[in-house]
């Protein structure tokens, strides 16, 4: 896009912000060409304070490693040639010179022929020897002198100087990044201090009036500040210096003051939210007055993350990540990680690439390149991709296949058996998908486990009746399950489940908040209804938090969740039915000692103990 299409679009009604969406690789491809990023000046650091950076210059090698001839073993230096004709049946017979050679000992008696020095590993070289014959290898004889019994090679047991590191020689290249094996080297040659790439300094600000900085309380409508955090630690991660500077409102003023001021004490700026169209997103109005050229691209064909915008001021980056952390971390990663490596000297990241199957069906849009968060597991021919959710929490990539995998329906009485699994180093990884999508997935074998709680009308008994061929059912707890109101609510209080919902259905004013369809608390709660539709039927969230959170949060009166979520949230609770909280194992994987170690912990007096606690009955 021209400056002179910015300054219009900028300039007419907020709704043509994203008339020119640029490809991804156009908005790469000027973003760089306005920016020639490239390394920073050097600075001299501390060999302690150099990790992660790159070397600015090459390292020449002053001095040889080892700086002398030097032992490998606990023995004797001497002269080989005195020991060409030594053998089990003649022995040979050195005297021993008068002094020990232990390590930081410079030598200063020479090795004459017949004579041998006694000397420890890292021990120098004397004089005139050549070889060191191993102590083992030896036999005192008298007070003076030993007896050898086999020949020892010229070298035999020497390092000699220079062996590691020759002296002259370049020891490390610019552009290296300095790690603990860097470190090393460098120690070893003596140096304490190098020029390395000085690392780009980058201020972190969050925009939004919502956000509030993590270890404060949360008000009403408010969130936690995900991104200043995430994107700081991700710009050291990448050889950056972060300065998060906080949070500013959706105030232009306020926030063109804290942008003018971090963008002066830093090479870089990187903002998070207000790039969109919403009210009061006006970050990218003001890089327009920071200086020129200005905005680069504003939208990009990038899902998540079109609303992203670059801009260079001043020849810095100054860089609009979306609000939503999961759209900004990937185009953090995407296109501005790149750059800031290159500023830092870093070469460019390398990802692990595996290829992997997706087990549904992901629509996708056309026309724009989309990134999705995925878990792997290990299915029976390959890996296998889940796709994750797009919330703030899918914010950690995994490369790594876990060790257990456990996939359907979620209940905090899971971490509680898998903690002894996960303090034994195994990695256990559950990823919720609902009952029978979890049941799903076991029938394919991509899972060990899955923990479902479906109940069966016909039967009126839980899920045994939904396991097919190839899978065993293993008890796991009981949830009480009931109504849920906020203490004090006089309709509610001393009843219980069907006199609760009676008195509900008979006020005009008494919101629901309703399950999603396939849901085992959703049968309970139609069951008790009989057919009524009362206001809040069609909210249906997702999970027995949503249910808690819309009550505790007066957006509904009364839901159906379970006991330990009601209790966390201090509500009111009037039980109605136990559920079954179990797992479909997989047979074909029940020999793995990682399911073996699950099932030891499921009936542990430790785990037992734990879930009675959080409010479960173990089975
Ligand atoms: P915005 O682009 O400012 O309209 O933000 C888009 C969405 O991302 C909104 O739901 C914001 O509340 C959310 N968001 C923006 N900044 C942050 C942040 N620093 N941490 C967490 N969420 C954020
Ligand atoms: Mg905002």
């Amino acid at each position: 896009m021209s400056q002179n299409q910015q300054t219009r679009s900028r300039g007419s009604v907020d709704q043509d912000q994203f008339l020119t969406i640029l490809s991804r690789e156009d908005a790469i491809e000027r973003f760089q060409a306005a920016l020639f990023p490239r390394p920073l000046p050097g600075e001299l650091r501390r060999l302690a304070d150099a990790l992660g950076c790159a070397l600015a210059e090459d390292v020449v090698a002053r001095i040889d490693v080892p700086p002398f001839d030097r032992s490998n073993v606990d023995g004797f230096a001497v002269r080989s040639a005195d020991l060409a004709r030594a053998a089990e049946t003649s022995p040979v017979r050195l005297v021993l010179n008068d002094e020990v050679i232990a390590c930081g000992f410079a030598p200063s008696r020479p090795v004459l022929s017949g004579t041998a020095t006694p000397i420890a590993t890292g021990g120098p070289l004397p004089r005139g020897a050549d070889a060191i014959v191993m102590v083992e290898h030896t036999q005192p004889t008298g007070n003076r002198s030993i007896e050898v019994r086999r020949a020892a090679s010229p070298g035999q047991f020497v390092s000699y100087a220079g062996s590691d590191i020759a002296r002259g020689e370049a020891l490390l290249r610019a552009g290296t990044v300095i790690g603990s094996r860097e470190v090393g080297m460098l120690a070893a040659c003596g140096i304490a201090q190098v020029q390395v790439v000085r690392k780009p300094r980058v201020a972190v600000l969050s925009t939004g009036d919502e956000l509030v900085e993590p270890g404060q309380a949360l008000r009403p409508a408010a969130i936690y500040d995900t991104n200043g955090a995430i994107v700081a630690a991700a710009i050291d991660e990448n050889g950056g210096e972060a300065n998060f500077l906080g949070a500013v409102a959706d105030n232009e003023a306020a926030l063109e003051a804290a942008m003018r001021q971090a963008l002066s004490g830093h090479d870089m700026l990187v903002l998070s939210g207000g790039t969109s169209k919403g009210a009061g997103d006006v970050s990218h109005r003001i890089i327009a007055r920071l200086g020129p050229p200005g905005i680069i691209a504003h939208g990009v064909a990038l899902k998540p993350g079109k609303p992203l915008c670059l801009a260079v001021c001043e020849n810095k980056p100054v860089v609009i990540l979306p609000g939503f952390p999961t759209s900004a971390m990937f185009t953090f990663h995407d296109m501005i990680v790149p750059v800031l490596r290159r500023m830092a000297g870093l070469p460019p990241r390398t990802d692990a690439k595996v290829t992997a199957k997706l087990p549904v069906r992901i629509a996708s849009e056309l026309g724009r390149i989309e990134f999705v968060m995925v878990s792997l597991v290990e299915g029976a021919d390959g890996l296998i991709a889940y796709p994750s959710g797009k919330g703030s929490g899918a914010i950690t990539p995994h490369v790594r296949v876990p060790d257990l995998v456990i996939v359907g329906s979620h209940c905090t009485g899971l971490d509680l058996v898998t903690a002894p699994l996960a303090r034994a180093g195994l990695t256990v990884r559950s990823i919720a998908v609902g009952s029978l999508g979890g049941l799903a997935a076991a029938k394919r074998g991509e899972c060990d486990l899955a923990p479902i709680h479906l109940f069966d009308e016909k039967t009126e008994t839980y899920n045994t009746p939904h396991l097919g061929e190839g899978l065993e059912l293993v008890p796991g707890w009981r949830r009480m399950q009931g109504i849920v109101f906020r203490k004090g609510d006089k309709r509610f209080e001393g009843l219980d489940a069907e006199a609760a919902v009676r008195a509900a259905l008979a006020d005009q004013g008494c919101i629901m908040v309703n399950r999603n369809q396939g849901a085992g608390t959703r049968i309970l709660i139609d069951r008790l209804l009989g057919g009524a539709r009362p206001e809040g039927y069609w909210n249906q969230p997702r999970s027995h938090n949503a249910v808690a959170a819309a009550v505790a949060q007066c957006r509904a009166d009364w839901g159906m969740t379970i006991a330990p979520v009601a209790h966390a949230s201090d509500l009111g609770f009037i039980p109605l039915a136990e559920e079954h909280y179990d797992f479909a194992l997989v047979t074909a994987r029940k020999n793995r000692p990682v399911v073996k170690a699950f099932l030891d912990a499921l009936v542990s007096d430790e785990a037992r103990a734990a879930l009675v606690s959080a409010g479960f009955r173990p089975a």
